[in-house]
């Protein structure tokens, strides 16, 4: 299958949702780490872990995307449709891999 190839328009819109994504990840994280601080709360605590383990995949899609490595699925090498990343932004698998049907 042939790798992905997006255009520089289709490139700078997943890299800006991308890079929203991950400001808005950062400005959770903040908030429920004040109010861990402020209120020891554990399900905050919970919710703050979550958003870093979020934020690192966000890091890591950016990373693919500047080595262009981005939108190539990691099971068959195939191209992700870009359709698929506007609505899954941090998929690694194409939707045929996704759904077992390739071997
Ligand atoms: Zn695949």
């Amino acid at each position: 299958m042939e790798p992905s190839v997006f255009s520089f328009r289709q490139r700078d819109a997943l890299r800006l949702d991308l890079t929203d994504r991950r400001d808005e990840a950062l400005q959770a994280i903040d908030r429920s780490l004040s109010q861990v601080v402020r209120e020891g709360n554990a399900r905050q605590a919970e919710g703050a872990l979550a958003t870093v383990a979020m934020l690192r995949q966000l890091h890591q899609a950016l990373d693919r995307l500047a080595m262009k490595e981005y939108g190539t699925c990691q099971r068959c090498h195939g191209a992700l449709a870009f359709h698929q990343l506007t609505a899954d932004p941090l998929a690694t698998e194409c939707v045929a891999c996704q759904q077992g049907s390739t071997p």
